[in-house]
């Protein structure tokens, strides 16, 4: 009986992927992969057998009988391969995108095997929203504003859109097809109608897009991201760190307005507070 490795793979292009999730990838015989991973990859482990199980569309297609919670690849199926293939290889890789615990379905299939008595690693890779904060050069944490960070999925088991500020910076995976409903979604959950947006799309990749938005207008990067992997930061996170810095040259410049303090006091303190 072989063994199964989950390696997450990354939010693009094959470089983002780990140099242990690329050593362990390359003693695969067998290469479960999902949709998001990269072609490229197979470079690593060109002899093994690499098998498709992605689900169509980016959040999954609803089986027709089955209903929103079942894609087209269905989650039966994929569990029942990497048992199979874990049965009659020595080392059975699944590769999926960004991190396997993030939004990957990982807590089904680690059961599968458990109950199959099959032996699992687990390689993490870069999710979605961190490649995000990289590509647009915004942290997702700020000292002393953004202290908490959210992944959050819009997206309810039953296909319902959900949302809610449980973070200062809150990061939406699996809204991008409507991004109209979540912004109605986030005002009625208490985000103010100024709140900075910044949608990114096809993180990781040579070809991402990124735009900025307040959750009042959040509806208008429908198009510009349509038909692409789309993340949503919401909250302290999406501010461009070029309006803070412009923030703290102004407070400097009008030392004026905070009587009694030094100007270069005034800038430390406000630099203290990114
Ligand atoms: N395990 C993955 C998430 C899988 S769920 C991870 O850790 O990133 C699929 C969702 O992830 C997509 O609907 C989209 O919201 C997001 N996503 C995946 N790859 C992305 C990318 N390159 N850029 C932006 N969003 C991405």
């Amino acid at each position: 009986m072989g063994r199964v490795i989950f390696i997450g793979a990354g939010p693009g292009a094959a470089d983002l992927i780990t140099v242990r999730g690329a050593q362990r990838l390359a003693s695969a015989d067998v290469v479960l992969f999902d949709a998001l991973t990269d072609p490229a990859l197979r470079v690593y482990a060109p002899n093994a057998r690499w098998i498709d199980v992605g689900k169509r569309g980016f959040g999954g297609v609803p089986h027709p009988a089955r209903g929103a919670a079942y894609e087209s690849t269905g989650q039966d199926t994929i569990n029942a391969l990497l048992v199979r293939h874990a049965l009659d290889s020595d080392v059975v890789v699944r590769l999926k995108g960004g991190d396997p615990s993030v939004f990957g379905r990982l807590e089904e299939e680690l059961e599968a095997l458990a109950d199959a008595g099959i032996d699992c690693e687990v390689v993490p890779g870069v999710t979605a929203a961190i490649a995000a904060a990289a590509e647009t050069r915004r942290p997702l944490t700020r000292r002393g504003r953004g202290r908490s960070v959210s992944l959050t999925t819009a997206m309810t088991q039953e296909g319902r859109l959900q949302a809610s500020r449980s973070a200062d910076t809150e990061v939406f995976y699996m809204a991008g097809k409507q991004l109209g409903a979540l912004a109605r979604r986030l005002l009625a959950a208490g985000w103010p109608a100024s709140t900075p947006v910044s949608v990114v799309s096809r993180a990781g990749w040579p070809d991402h897009v990124q735009s900025d938005h307040t959750v009042e207008t959040l509806a208008r990067a429908t198009v510009l991201h349509a038909g692409r992997p789309t993340v949503v930061t919401v909250g302290a996170g999406a501010e461009p760190l070029v309006r803070r810095a412009e923030a703290r040259r102004l407070v400097a410049a009008t030392d004026g307005a905070a009587p009694g303090r030094p100007a270069r006091v005034v800038a430390d303190a406000a630099a203290a507070s990114l």
